[in-house]
């Protein structure tokens, strides 16, 4: 049986915020949304018959954004409905949606248990005003314990998560220490942590490229890190990947999906999939996908065949990104000997300098390698 899971990219939010170089758009109509839906539905006509899509059982379904929380209720009823008459849902089918502080209440988190969403991924990034003022983000510390006493209240959601992001100008580690006693406050069983990452094409880049001063810098982040992992842990929490923390069973389902360089199909604009070993993306801009759908062609814009040595590294570099790391033994099962011994040479070079290490036949990465894994990943896909 051939098992995938399935992302939806809802690219509408309030406004954009300040640091943001996702595929968004300020959303005004609600005109906007239902259109959107009505090409989804199209796309996933195109692509089951392009790709061959007739008999999959989807393990996981992602509403990821943007933001997924101001898609109205009817149009999520309709859209899961049609994914059940075209899909096998696994029995055990975890249904995502990302959602942001003042886009859910009570009520609205009621619909959603309805309609068969059974996880919430909050993107709430600092219990802090200032913080979110500075971000860009539309809401208030006081929307943030609104939302999550919803959550609790209703009791209708077990599985959780929200993401905190650090770095941030005038962060300090004592503010850094209230956003975590926040998260040991409510105990959501799923936690995300990142730093902010800027892009110079984004209004908050162009102010660090003039004010760098002002951020605390890779030091101290890479401390708030390390004491973050410990604390965490203390409370229950294991981290299961670079940057997300779950207690025992809570681990998302969908994203070590990506990490396990399994199959994934996505939808809508700038969506990537990857599907018997392509990589695959959807045009970029919300105009041009739309373009395609309604001329009946496929979004897609880019295909990429991997070769067998771009394969392996892709796999060692998904699964070092999770406490789990890789079994050298399946490396020799599914590519070349030489191939893995030239990989595997340069990882034990790296293992000199502890960033990584093997245990019982498998590779994870250290502490220390954690903290430079993108630098590590770059060796590796060289
Ligand atoms: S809510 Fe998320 S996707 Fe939307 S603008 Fe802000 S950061 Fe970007």
């Amino acid at each position: 049986m051939r098992e995938i899971a399935l992302y939806i990219h809802v690219p509408f939010c309030i406004q954009k915020c300040r640091y943001c170089d996702f595929v968004s758009y300020p959303y005004h109509q609600s005109e906007a949304i239902s259109d959107y839906f009505k090409v989804l539905v199209q796309e996933i006509q195109i692509r089951v018959e392009k790709e061959n899509l007739q008999n999959i059982v989807l393990k996981s379904i992602y509403f990821g954004g943007g933001t997924p929380s101001l898609v109205p209720s009817e149009i999520l009823n309709d859209f899961i409905s049609f994914l059940g008459q075209n899909f096998r849902f696994s029995e055990s089918i975890e249904v995502s949606m990302e959602a942001n502080p003042g886009t859910l209440n009570s009520e609205k988190i009621r619909e959603l248990a309805h309609l068969g969403v059974n996880r919430l991924s909050l993107g709430i990034q600092s219990f802090q005003n200032r913080f979110l003022f500075f971000l860009g983000r539309t809401y208030q510390e006081k929307e943030v314990h609104n939302l999550l006493k919803d959550i609790i209240d209703t009791g209708l959601f077990l599985n959780w998560s929200f993401d905190l992001m650090y770095g941030l100008p005038f962060q300090t580690f004592s503010d850094w220490k209230k956003e975590i006693e926040y998260l040991f406050r409510y105990q959501p069983p799923h936690f995300s942590l990142y730093n902010l990452t800027l892009s110079h094409r984004v209004p908050l880049g162009v102010f660090y490229k003039n004010h760098f001063a002002l951020f605390p810098g890779q030091d101290w982040e890479a401390s708030v890190y390390r004491w973050t992992q410990q604390a965490l842990r203390k409370c229950g929490y294991r981290r299961y990947e670079i940057s997300n923390f779950a207690k025992p069973g809570y681990e998302c389902l969908h994203n070590l999906t990506y990490w396990r360089n399994q199959e994934y199909l996505g939808l809508g604009v700038s969506s990537c999939s990857y599907l018997k070993g392509i990589r695959m993306k959807n045009a970029s801009t919300l105009s041009h996908y739309q373009k395609r759908i309604k001329n009946c062609r496929s979004p897609v814009v880019n295909k990429d065949i991997l070769t067998l040595k771009q394969k392996l590294a892709e796999e060692i570099i998904l699964a070092l990104r999770m406490s789990e790391g890789f079994e050298t033994e399946k490396l020799f099962q599914s590519y070349p000997e030489n191939m893995v011994q030239e990989k595997l040479a340069l990882l034990e070079n790296f293992a000199l300098s502890h960033f990584i290490q093997e245990k019982t036949g498998r590779w994870i990465l250290t502490s220390k390698g954690t903290l430079i894994a993108n630098q590590l990943f770059l060796e590796i896909l060289d």
